[in-house]
C-alpha cells in the first residue's frame, strides 16, 4: 500500500496563499461578526467580499466535485486544506465548507431532484443561503430507530408533528432537511424519510434556543423545534420513501471526517501555544521546557498530535481511493473516537502549562475542552462509533474452538525447528526450545 500524503507544488502554493488569509483575514473576523446572519449588511460588507477571494483562487466549496461546481481536489487535498481552516473559526463559512450546510449540499445532489437541486441546493452552494439538519428528538439521538415525529400524506402535501432536539444553525437557516417517520409499520430502517422543511413553514415553531459554554458562541446556536400541523409539498420528499437511514449515512460519514479535519487545525493551535509558552517562561531560574514533566507533555501532545494527523489522512487517502463511504465506516468512526480525547489531552497540557492565564477567556483553552465535549457527541455519541468500529474489526476473525491460544508458540518452533535445523546441525547444537 502507498500513501503519498505530500501535494503538488500548485496545491501547496494554494495552502500557503490559505494559511496567509486566514490568519491576516479571516481570524480577526471572529471579534467583528456576531453569528451567522448573512443577510446582516455587515455580514455582506465583511464576509462576502472574502468569499469572492476564495472563489478566485478556486477554493470554494473544495469538498465538491467539478459536477457540483467545486475543483474536485479530493479528501487528503481537503483534509490539508481543512487543518487551516480549522485554526480560525468562520473559516469553512468563508471557504463556503462549513457544516451543516456541506452535508445538506452532498445529499442534495446525491438524491435531490433536478427542482430541489435548483431550489435548494445551488443557492447552498453559493452561499446565499444557510440550512440546518433536524433529526435528533428530546427523547432520543444516538438511537436514530428511536425518534417519533411523524409526517403523513394528505392530498398535496406532507403534515408534520413532533419535535427536533439541538439543531444547529436553525435559527439562520432558510431550510431544514428533516428526518421524519413516514412508514411507521416497516422495519426499523425502513420507517423513516427525509423532507426539505423551509423555515418559514406555518406550523413550525421554535421552542427555545439553546445556547452552550463556549466563548463566541451565540447565546442560542442550537435549536429546540416544534411541528404542529406543519405542511409542506409532496414534491419535498428528498429521496425515496423510507430511505432516511441510507442518506443520513451518506450526510454524516463526509461530515464527521471533515470536521476531524478542522480539528486538526484546533489541536495544532493548542500544540503551537503549549510549546511557545514552555520557551518563553522561567520558573526557578530555568525555562518550563527544560523541565522534564514538561517535556512530557510535549512529547505527548506531539505523538498524539501526529498519530491523529495520520488517521485523518489515511481516512481521507481511504476515501479518495475507494470513493465509497460504506467501505470506510470503521475508518471514519476510528477518527471520530480519536478527535475528542486528542483535543481535549492536548488543550488541557497548553492550559495547564498556562497557568492561571489557561483559564480565562483571554486563551482559547476552555474553549476547545467544552468543544471536545460537543465533539464526542454530535454526529454521534464515542460509545456508539466504537461499537460500530469493533464491529467492523472483529468481523475479519474466525472464533477458535481451542480454549489455550499459547498453542500457536508451539506450532512456531515446530517450524522453525524444520526451517533451520541444517544450522543448527551445522553449529552443532540442539534446536534451542525458546
Ligand atoms: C454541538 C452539537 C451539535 C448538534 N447538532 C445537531 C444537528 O444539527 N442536528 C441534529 O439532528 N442533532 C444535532 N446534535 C445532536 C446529536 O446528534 C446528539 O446529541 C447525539 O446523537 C446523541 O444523542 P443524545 O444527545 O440524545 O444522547 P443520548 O442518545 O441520550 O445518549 C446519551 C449518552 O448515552 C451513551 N450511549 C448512547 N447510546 C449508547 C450505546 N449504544 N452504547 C453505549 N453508550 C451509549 C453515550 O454516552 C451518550 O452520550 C448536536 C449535538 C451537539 C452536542
Amino acid at each position: 500500500m502507498a500513501w503519498d500524503f505530500e501535494t503538488d507544488p500548485e496545491y501547496q502554493a494554494k495552502l500557503d496563499w490559505a494559511a496567509d488569509f486566514v490568519r491576516d483575514e479571516v481570524e480577526p473576523l471572529d471579534f467583528a461578526v456576531d453569528g451567522l446572519d448573512i443577510h446582516n449588511p455587515l455580514w455582506q460588507e465583511l464576509v462576502l467580499p472574502l468569499q469572492e477571494k476564495v472563489k478566485a483562487q478556486g477554493l470554494w466549496a473544495t469538498h465538491l466535485g467539478p459536477e457540483l461546481g467545486g475543483p474536485g481536489h479530493g479528501q487528503v487535498k481537503l483534509a490539508l486544506l481543512n487543518e487551516i481552516l480549522g485554526r480560525g473559526g468562520l473559516g469553512p463559512i468563508v471557504f463556503g465548507c462549513a457544516a451543516p450546510d456541506t452535508g445538506n449540499m452532498e445529499i442534495l445532489a446525491h438524491y435531490g431532484t433536478p427542482e430541489q437541486k435548483e431550489k435548494w441546493m445551488n443557492p447552498l452552494l453559493a452561499g446565499k443561503i444557510l440550512s440546518a439538519y433536524a433529526m435528533t428528538e428530546p427523547q432520543g439521538g444516538a438511537d436514530p430507530t428511536a425518534l417519533q415525529t411523524t409526517a403523513v400524506v394528505d392530498g398535496e402535501d406532507w403534515v408534520i408533528n413532533g419535535e427536533k432536539w439541538f439543531i444547529s444553525n436553525a435559527a439562520e437557516a432558510d431550510f431544514l432537511i428533516m428526518f421524519v417517520v413516514t412508514d411507521p409499520d416497516n422495519p426499523p430502517h425502513k420507517r423513516a424519510s427525509m423532507l426539505i422543511v423551509p423555515t418559514d413553514t406555518p406550523g413550525l415553531e421554535t421552542v427555545r434556543n439553546i445556547g452552550m459554554r463556549l466563548r463566541g458562541n451565540r447565546d442560542a446556536s442550537e435549536s429546540y423545534l416544534r411541528l404542529t400541523n406543519a405542511r409542506v409539498p409532496r414534491a419535498n420528499l428528498l429521496g425515496d420513501r423510507g430511505q432516511a437511514f441510507a442518506i443520513a449515512q451518506t450526510r454524516l460519514g463526509g461530515g464527521r471526517v471533515h470536521h476531524a479535519m478542522r480539528t486538526l487545525g484546533n489541536v495544532s493551535r493548542a500544540f503551537d501555544m503549549l510549546c511557545e509558552r514552555a520557551i518563553s517562561r522561567t520558573t526557578k531560574g530555568e525555562l518550563l521546557a527544560d523541565k522534564q514533566m514538561i517535556q512530557s507533555m510535549i512529547s505527548e501532545s506531539w505523538i498524539e498530535m501526529e498519530q491523529f494527523r495520520l488517521l485523518v489522512l489515511r481516512t481521507a487517502w481511504r476515501i479518495d481511493r475507494y470513493q465509497d463511504y460504506k467501505r470506510v465506516r470503521g475508518d471514519i468512526a476510528a477518527v471520530k473516537v480519536a478527535m475528542p480525547k486528542v483535543l481535549n489531552n492536548i488543550a488541557s497540557r497548553a492550559l495547564q502549562i498556562h497557568g492561571s492565564l489557561g483559564v480565562t477567556t483571554e486563551m482559547p483553552f476552555i474553549d476547545m475542552i467544552v468543544s471536545s465535549y460537543t465533539m464526542g457527541l454530535a454526529d454521534g455519541p464515542t460509545e456508539v462509533h466504537k461499537v460500530t468500529l469493533a464491529k467492523k474489526i472483529l468481523r475479519d476473525y474466525e472464533p477458535s474452538d481451542d480454549l489455550f491460544p499459547t498453542r500457536h508458540i508451539p506450532k512456531l518452533r515446530e517450524k522453525a525447528h524444520a526451517r533451520y535445523a541444517d544450522v543448527f546441525a551445522r553449529h552443532g547444537i540442539d534446536a534451542p526450545v525458546y
